[in-house]
């Protein structure tokens, strides 16, 4: 039987990282996949495949709708190709698994591929084509999660569909409904509102993306909704029918009354579930909460004391980037280190057109924290940068202590809004002040000159051109 220092278990952006960076660290390393390819729910069909989505629809809009602005005419009609659109997408999501694979070499790590279940706290039963065993000091779990619908959907995967079957759809929805109006939902929302589908979405909260800053929130759904978006709001869904190739989904609006809407794809994005199914945790003595996540201390550690989990299956917010910064907090952990997250800084995107980004506090976790602080909020139409390319929907805001002017939260809505927000966590990492933000020279012109001209606004409400 192979024995191993550290065996991860789910090969997603938290458990490969993990992965390698105990590798790094001189940890004779295993890693274990169900599925057939490496790289988990970000790689296979989350973040890479609905990036590349989003920018191919992306191009096709600017020609159908922007070329024309910019002095530039095709000739002839401009067509989609789903089926290239879709093959494109294939070959970016190939290219990245082969990346990982190669890091996976790189770092002499073993890759098991089979569904691993706990035989016990330290013996992994790995089921691929033939079953095996390993022996693991420590385990990670990297799991990830699946998504989540309500008890009443019948998902048949063809009509009533996830974001794994939006990801491959062979035609172009007429009248998508979307069920959820958050981050996934938003997205693939806009892939086919730009090939040309209606889309409708429908959210229960009285916001879409209704965990983000209630501005952003609000001007998000004005760019939507300007995009002809049809948003429906404090809607509570009641029922989803398939009649042959319709769908019939039935809510309640604000007031009570009973609204339907028809379309031929619905796609449901009411969240993601954490996923233990077959992991055998209680064979280990792990604990699972009332939610179907692994429990954690503040270690990341379960209730069996050699045994970690990270990323999506364990609380706080499903993201990537987060489930990443995990694996090399157990990695060094293990290794007797003290890392250290802080949970705060971990910023979250909405990859629209206008992005959206967001770090830190927002207004409504502030005020209930009961926390004093100051706004400054710069327009994205007052950039030179955002004129020239004709990006000139959104804002910056920048919320800072009252006292101290410590930044609390950055919250944007704009062009690229999804790489600037790095400038805002670092500033943040280092606790800068805003005035200490608006006194650094930004390269003009770039949209992030929005920041400073926030930050300006938030010192002494000194923004140079606003
Ligand atoms: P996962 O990526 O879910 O990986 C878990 C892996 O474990 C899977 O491969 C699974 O097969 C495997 N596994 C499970 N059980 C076992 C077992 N018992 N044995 C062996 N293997 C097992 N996040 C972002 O930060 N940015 C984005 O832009 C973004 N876009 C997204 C778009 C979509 C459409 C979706 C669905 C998600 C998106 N996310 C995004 C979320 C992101 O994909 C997740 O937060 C991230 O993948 C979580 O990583 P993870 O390592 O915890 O788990």
């Amino acid at each position: 039987m192979n024995s191993y220092d550290v065996a991860v278990i789910g090969s997603g952006p938290g458990g490969y990282v993990a992965a390698i960076r105990c590798a790094q660290l001189g940890m004779k390393t295993a890693i274990i996949e169900k599925y057939a390819t490496l790289g988990g729910t970000c790689l296979n069909v989350g973040c890479i495949p609905s990036k590349a989505l989003l920018d191919s629809s992306h191009h096709y809009e600017d020609a159908i709708k922007h070329f024309e602005a910019h002095g530039i005419d095709i000739p002839g009609e401009i067509k989609v190709n789903l089926e290239k659109m879709i093959a494109r997408k294939q070959s970016v999501v190939d290219q990245t698994i082969g990346g990982v694979d190669y890091l996976m070499k790189k770092n002499n790590i073993d890759v098991y591929q089979g569904l691993g279940s706990f035989k016990d706290a330290t013996h992994i039963t790995i089921s691929g084509e033939e079953t095996t065993e390993i022996e693991a000091k420590n385990t990670i779990i990297a799991t990830g999660s699946k998504p989540a619908s309500l008890p009443f959907i019948d998902l048949d995967k063809e009509r009533v569909i996830t974001s794994t079957e939006a990801l491959k759809l062979k035609e172009i929805p007429k009248h998508l409904i979307v069920i959820g109006g958050g981050v996934i939902g938003l997205e693939l929302g806009q892939v086919y509102k730009r090939l040309g589908a209606e889309v409708s979405v429908i959210e229960y909260a009285d916001r879409i993306v209704p965990t983000m800053d209630a501005g952003v929130s609000k001007e998000l759904n004005k760019v939507l909704k300007k995009q002809k978006f049809k948003i429906n709001a404090s809607h509570k869904v009641k029922s989803v029918e398939r009649v042959g190739d319709e769908v019939i989904v039935k809510a309640d609006n604000k007031k009570g009354e009973e609204v339907e809407f028809k379309g031929d794809y619905c796609l449901v994005s009411v969240g993601r579930r954490p996923y233990t199914d077959g992991l055998n945790a209680e064979a280990a003595g792990v604990k699972i909460d009332e939610r179907g996540r692994v429990e954690v201390n503040d270690h990341l550690q379960t209730s069996a004391s050699n045994i970690y989990a990270i990323g999506d299956v364990v609380k706080g917010a499903m993201l990537a980037h987060k489930a990443e910064e995990e694996g090399v907090f157990v990695a060094e952990t293990l290794a007797g280190q003290k890392p250290h997250i802080d949970y705060n800084l971990i910023p979250g995107v909405v990859y629209t057109w206008p992005e959206v980004a967001a770090v830190g506090k927002t207004e409504e976790q502030l005020k209930e924290a009961g926390i004093a602080y100051k706004t400054g909020q710069f327009p994205m139409r007052a950039l030179g940068r955002s004129r020239a390319s004709m990006d000139i929907d959104g804002f910056v805001k920048v919320l800072a202590d009252k006292t101290t002017d410590e930044i609390l939260g950055v919250h944007m809505v704009g062009a690229r809004a999804a790489d600037m927000i790095a400038e805002a966590v670092v500033a943040m990492e280092y606790r800068a002040s805003a005035e200490d933000v608006s006194r650094m020279s930004h390269a003009h012109p770039t949209f992030t000159e929005a920041i400073k001209e926030a930050a300006l606004a938030a010192t002494d409400d000194r923004a140079l051109h606003a």
